[in-house]
């Protein structure tokens, strides 16, 4: 059992004072910590420690703010093993995917928001009425909150923290119940560089915690990673006081195989998009389309290629897919799969099944024969599950992709490019990649549209959510 007082606030650490939260182990089910959760008066405390840290830090000059974060990411980076030894028993992430993606990518994101905080001012002035100047000032909000899920805890951790705090806000961050432990450790790291109560960490469960945290009248905004009934609640509870939100909810990727396209590829990428991180990846490539004179070339391929993948403890390197997060998750997951084959022409092509083993493992599953209307089609499974449907005319898929709840990500495989802009204009997702699926870049945007959310995480552009642009005029 991993021992820690669980809340990091005012720049130091201290013990809950209400209800445990325990975290498991996903690849063994046994416990691995146990939280007491903050109470009212923490969370208020930690609001009041990023407030009274915003006067200073809004107020510190973009290049020491940046200089700051920048011996964050570097103080990470001496602590990747560690980071990723953490990340990988708390959430069964093979430990090579947790120290090269999930400590990479946060590393990075610190280098890069570090080097856009000195790039947010330089906004254009000029006399637009005769005798006044007008100037513009992007200036931060004040109290940032951020929500974080489980399936990439540092990651999201530091998406939600590294540019509030380049934009000079202050945060204060809950973390998903099941996962609390990177975030409270880079809590800790940022401490070392950073005035105290600019990055506070608690945790606990969403009703009691995140709730009131949200709602909390000095919070200017607030930024959820997680599901859509999670933004909803979020959405009402911050009516009252008319804060700002940015909303990175679910996903259901259609991965759209054309008949010109280049199967080994789409079929390693597949194999590869569908099954990384266990499934539980808002940008999944679960939901593929494959032409009919394709279609069965590519289950055939796919199918040879999910067994190919193995299956493990994540501690091992050779290790592809490890659990899921909870057992819960696992039961979730299993229920889909279960209702996919029931009274449909859907069929197992390969897994469905739950291996022989501790924690909170399912197979690698392929659905053949989904119709689009399916609910394996249609709904977030977040799970190591990638459903096939087949379709005859490209005006008939692009149709398809689009008539979902969601708009995250989408991929598009063909060997004609008129045809992958074609797509690419009319898709109606945040992202749509060609002849790829999955990969992100720090310089980028990733935020969908409809029912995924609004706004965006990573990029410059992120930065606009969590500043606000002012005008100053000056009479002449
Ligand atoms: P979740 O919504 O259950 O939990 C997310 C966070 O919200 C947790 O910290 C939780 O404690 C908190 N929360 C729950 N209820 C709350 C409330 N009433 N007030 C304040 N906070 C509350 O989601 P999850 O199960 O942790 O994560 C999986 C979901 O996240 C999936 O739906 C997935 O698609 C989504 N996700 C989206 C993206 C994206 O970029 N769009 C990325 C990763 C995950």
């Amino acid at each position: 059992m991993l021992e820690r007082p669980g809340q990091f606030i005012g720049g130091r650490e201290l013990t809950g004072e209400e209800a445990p939260e325990v975290a498991y182990n996903p690849a063994t089910g046994e416990e691995l910590s146990c939280l007491a959760s903050a109470s009212r008066e923490q969370v208020d405390k930690a609001v009041a420690a990023a407030k009274q840290a915003y006067r200073s830090w809004s107020r510190m000059s973009p290049k020491e703010r940046s200089l700051r974060m920048l011996r964050i990411a570097d103080r990470i980076e001496e602590l990747a093993d560690e980071f990723a030894e953490l990340e990988m028993r708390n959430c069964g992430k093979p430990i090579g995917t947790a120290r090269a993606v999930d400590v990479g990518n946060t590393i990075d994101v610190f280098r890069f928001f570090a080097g856009a905080a000195r790039t947010i001012q330089g906004l254009p002035a000029g006399e637009y009425r005769s005798g006044f100047t007008s100037m513009l000032r992007r200036d931060p909000l004040g109290v940032c909150v951020g929500i974080a899920p489980w399936n990439y805890p540092l990651m999201m951790a530091s998406w939600k923290i590294a540019p509030v705090i380049a934009a000079g806000n202050t945060v204060v961050l809950k973390p998903s119940e099941h996962t609390p432990l990177t975030a409270l450790k880079l809590a800790e790291v940022c401490a070392e560089f950073l005035p105290e109560g600019v990055v506070n960490v608690v945790t606990g469960n969403g009703p009691n915690v995140g709730a009131r945290l949200v709602s909390h009248p000095d919070v200017s905004m607030v930024s959820l990673t997680g599901d859509v009934a999670t933004g909803r609640k979020i959405m009402e509870a911050v009516a009252p006081t008319i804060k700002r939100t940015h909303f990175e909810l679910g996903g259901k990727a259609p991965v759209i195989v054309l008949e010109d396209a280049d199967i080994a590829a789409a079929v390693e990428a597949i194999a590869e998009g569908g099954y990384y991180n266990a499934g539980q990846d808002c940008t999944a490539a679960c939901r593929v389309y494959a032409h009919a004179n394709i279609h069965d070339r590519l289950v055939a391929e796919l199918q040879e290629a999910i067994g190919r993948i193995t299956i493990g403890d994540p501690a091992e390197p050779g290790t592809v897919l490890g659990p899921l997060i909870t057992a819960r998750q696992r039961d979730r997951v299993d229920g889909f799969v279960a209702r996919a084959v029931a009274d449909t022409p859907a069929e197992i092509v390969t897994g469905g099944t739950r291996p022989d083993r501790p924690g909170f493992y399912y197979a690698p599953t392929l659905i053949a024969g989904a119709r689009h209307c399916d609910e394996i089609v249609q709904k977030e499974v977040f799970g190591p599950v990638v459903s096939v449907t087949r379709f005859d005319e490209d005006a008939q898929v692009l149709d398809w992709a689009n008539d979902c709840e969601y708009g995250l990500a989408s991929s598009v495989w063909t060997r004609d490019v008129g045809k992958a802009a074609a797509f690419a204009s009319r898709l109606e997702y945040g992202v749509t990649w060609i002849n790829t699926h999955s990969v992100n870049t720090t310089e980028m945007p990733h935020g969908g549209v409809k029912m995924s959310g609004y706004g965006s995480d990573l990029s410059v552009y992120c930065l606009e959510h969590y500043t606000v642009t002012r005008h100053v005029m000056i009479k002449h």
